[in-house]
């Protein structure tokens, strides 16, 4: 849910340190008429050290002046989307300059691949984003502070991130509404956002200070959602605050896009329309894009040296909410991010040093996924209460700093008494995971005599081994830091075997067995494969396989279904689907879907080897091409069933750590 990274890796700690004590700032009076998409503009600002200003190329520079004096200013080329202007100033001279032109349109039918920072300025009545990085304004500096003083028709309503200063309702029908605000850290850039909102704020009380401005900008149609999204954005904010430290900003906004999207800037997040409505936005992206504004907006990130924001985020929203529903749960947010780092594509992948955004879905497997589970194992190795003063200590000491890994290895060590120099540098600097496994284990005179193995070089783990005997079992912690090490684990009773690491603690290569077959394997196959048990369903098949798969698939027989290791799809009606699995000799129905909705789906738990298959059992013709929009969406289910379009049920299939039985 969000694009971070506008300024790329070139943010070093020792310019921010200079910019920060007096920023460049930037003085903005805009008026946007999204109708005519005419925007018009009057910048002040201290001229850059290069005397250049780039601009988009729609917008032209009227005029420059420099204390009321006319300053001469030329087009000298562009870059990419573009225009830049040569102006003839000192650099710090206090310029002023003049510019407008007519934006491209904002058509919400397009599909928005790219992150919204790349997009061009773009306004429509509908709404208008104008992006950080899309050139709607001159930049004084890589960081700058600002006032944006918004002129809109009365029918719209916009803001820029920061505190609002003032703003004016229209005073008639053909009147505008005006509204200031006022960004005094250093900003990466401004983004400003505009539609045909209805405004609802809340204000919170705090112990010092103003109290704190919340408010959405939604669409009429979203009205009733804003009530929820104003008291839920200040549950967060007072729940952050309680865990970090007070909340840096003079408020926070929810804006509604018209885009299919979502981001996150300092003091608000641009969301989706349509996403606003999904309950999860609510219950945890919200949450996370609160965050971000100590995380990356209160605390910079030192890009050049990996992006940690988006770990220490993702563990302390998404992971925590889990954590706070069950142990179930977590453990299953564990096995995700495992499992998708189980699925990278061959070739090293990279270390959270080298993670800097989420550009592609292996990139977020490691700078959410491995990041957030190495948070995670922090707090198993330090204990929570020491986790808990690190956080707030970096706080402290990072507040509107740039801060990377090892200010946040400082920190715990400070928390906790203890080197984690090590842990830091297994962790962060080197990518992959260890693979540990159990290579011999047996039972003599009291004692377990276990044997494990890992990766070269090895890592320092503390490896829970789960001892399983005939009333119960019990979890000890074994040190490994060898590429093979035997220990003696005394123990009473008699134990029956080991299980290694069966909660998920270790971020760590897992056993094909730990791996429950998802869809996802199915619809990313290279050559999927269908089955159709029900002649008859040919055609809704064959469009559902177009939907579900992301290559093109084959269509083969029955009698081929165990030909190779490439995932098959059997699809078909209730008797003829019953049919075709015994005919494979494969087991019925799991009890769990059986006569459950309209259609069920689910993945065959079988050996390594042996062929994938997924099944799709309907009622009619009419259940299955229900299917066709949802079930592309449910990639990390086991089982799912479906009344119509709407999933009853789905899960994921149990795949326990190895049990590996003791010889005596
Ligand atoms: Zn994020």
């Amino acid at each position: 849910m969000r694009a971070l990274g506008r300024v790329g890796g070139f943010l070093a700690g020792a310019l921010f340190a200079a910019s920060s004590a007096a920023a460049p700032s930037l003085v903005l009076d805009v008026a946007l008429d999204p109708s005519t998409r005419r925007l018009d503009a009057v910048a002040q600002l201290p001229a850059p050290a290069n005397a250049h200003v780039a601009l988009y190329d729609a917008l032209s520079i009227s005029r420059v002046t420099l204390s009321g004096r006319p300053v001469s200013f030329v087009q000298t080329g562009s870059e990419g989307n573009l225009r830049v202007w040569r102006v003839q100033a000192a650099p710090g001279a206090p310029l002023r300059i003049e510019y407008g032109g007519v934006l491209p349109a904002l058509d919400p039918q397009l599909d928005f691949r790219r992150v919204l920072q790349e997009l061009p300025p773009l306004t429509s009545p509908a709404g208008s984003f104008l992006g950080a990085g899309s050139g709607w304004y001159p930049r004084p500096a890589p960081l700058f502070s600002y006032r944006v003083r918004l002129s809109l028709p009365g029918d719209q309503r916009g803001l820029v991130p920061g505190r609002l200063l003032r703003e004016q309702e229209p005073r008639d029908a053909g009147g505008r509404y005006v509204a200031q605000f006022a960004f005094e850290r250093p900003a990466e850039g401004i983004d400003l956002m505009a539609g045909p909102y209805v405004v609802r704020e809340q204000l919170v009380a705090r112990a010092a200070g103003e109290p704190l401005r919340l408010r959405t900008y939604f669409y009429p149609e979203l009205a009733p959602l804003a009530e929820g999204y104003l008291s839920d954005s200040a549950r967060y904010i007072a729940r952050y605050e309680k865990e970090i430290g007070a909340y840096p900003f003079a408020g926070f906004s929810v804006v509604a896009s018209p885009l299919p999207t979502g981001f996150g800037m300092p003091t608000l997040t641009y969301i989706g329309a349509q996403v606003l409505r999904l309950p999860f936005i609510r219950a945890s992206s919200l949450g996370h894009e609160v965050l971000h504004n100590w995380w990356g907006n209160g605390v910079y990130v030192h890009y050049a040296h990996g992006n940690w924001s988006e770990g220490l985020t993702t563990f302390m929203a998404d992971y925590a909410y889990k954590e706070e529903a069950s142990p179930e749960e977590a453990r299953a947010a564990r096995l995700a991010w495992l499992r998708d780092f189980a699925s990278l594509p061959p070739g090293e992948p990279q270390s959270l040093a080298e993670f800097r955004t989420r550009a592609h879905g292996a990139a977020a497997a490691i700078g959410y996924g491995k990041a957030a589970f190495v948070f995670y194992m922090l707090r198993d190795l330090i204990g929570p209460d020491a986790f808990a003063r690190g956080v707030r200590s970096f706080w402290r000491a990072q507040r509107f700093r740039v801060a990377s890994w090892a200010d946040l290895q400082r920190a715990f060590e400070q928390a906790s008494g203890r080197s984690l120099a090590a842990f830091f540098a297994q962790w962060v600097e080197r990518s992959g995971a260890p693979d540990v496994r159990i290579a011999s284990a047996r039972f003599r005179k009291g004692a377990i005599e276990v044997t494990l193995v890992q990766s070269n070089p090895p890592y320092a783990l503390r490896v829970p081994l789960e001892i399983v005997g005939e009333n119960g079992s019990e979890t000890r912690l074994v040190e490994l830091d060898r590429a093979q090490q035997t220990v003696s684990l005394p123990v009473s009773g008699s134990p029956q075997g080991l299980r290694l690491d069966p909660d998920l603690r270790l971020w760590r290569v897992l056993d094909p067995a730990e791996l429950p077959p998802i869809l996802r394997q199915w619809i990313l196959s290279g050559a999927p494969r269908v089955v159709i048990a029900s002649a008859a369903l040919r055609a809704d098949v064959m469009a559902l396989a177009g939907q579900l798969f992301e290559n093109r698939a084959g269509e083969i027989p029955l009698s081929e279904a165990h030909r190779d290791a490439q995932p098959v799809l059997l699809v078909g009606l209730h008797p003829e689907v019953d049919a075709a699995l015994a005919a494979l000799g494969l087991p019925p129905e799991p009890d769990r879907l059986a006569g459950r909705g309209t259609a069920q789906v689910w993945t065959l738990v079988r050996s390594a080897a042996a062929t994938p298959i997924a099944v799709i059992s309907v009622r009619d013709a009419d259940a299955l091409r229900a299917l066709a929009r949802p079930l592309p969406h449910y990639g990390a289910q086991s089982f799912l069933a479906f009344e119509g379009a709407r999933a009853i049920e789905r899960g994921v299939w149990p795949a326990p750590a190895p049990f590996v039985p003791l010889t005596r």
